[in-house]
């Protein structure tokens, strides 16, 4: 695989992930001042070592649960040097599908059929967060009302 395209959806992964985490951070350093000083910004490397702890967990939503779940398996496959590979067909995923969703495990076609066969496949909804139609989709149905 491509080490640039590698690299980018590295940080894409450690982006999304801090995002996820950003909010629980705040609540935390929040607690540290009210005791000691709060503790420098943490860099990406750091968010990627990240262990979850239960306090953590709870103030999750299940989406961000779900979605932070699959981000570090991709980091994962990435130290495992097997990311972007389909796990279902085996075949390369297509960059601007990795770009979309760099956490998905499946090319689209495949991803197709395991969310058929599943009828829930959480890492899918990533589209939503990306796709410019999803928001035209929204501003259609404020418009007909
Ligand atoms: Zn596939």
């Amino acid at each position: 695989m491509d080490k640039e395209l590698l690299e980018k959806c590295k940080q894409r992964l450690l982006e999304e992930k801090s995002k996820i985490l950003e909010r629980y951070f705040e609540k935390e350093e929040t607690q540290q001042r009210l005791g000691e000083e709060s503790k420098e910004p943490r860099d990406w490397e750091d968010i990627g070592q990240i262990t979850y702890t239960e306090e953590l967990l709870d103030s999750l939503s299940q989406v961000e649960m779900a979605t932070l779940k699959e981000i570090d398996y991709a980091l994962e496959k990435i130290d495992k040097g097997v990311y972007g590979i389909c796990e279902r067909c085996g075949e390369e995923i297509p960059e601007p599908r990795l770009c979309a969703i760099p956490w998905t495990r499946y090319c689209a076609q495949c991803a197709e059929e395991v969310e058929k066969e599943s009828g829930t496949f959480m890492p899918y909804y990533g589209i939503d967060m990306y796709s410019p139609d999803n928001i035209q989709v929204e501003r259609e149905d404020i418009g007909e009302a």
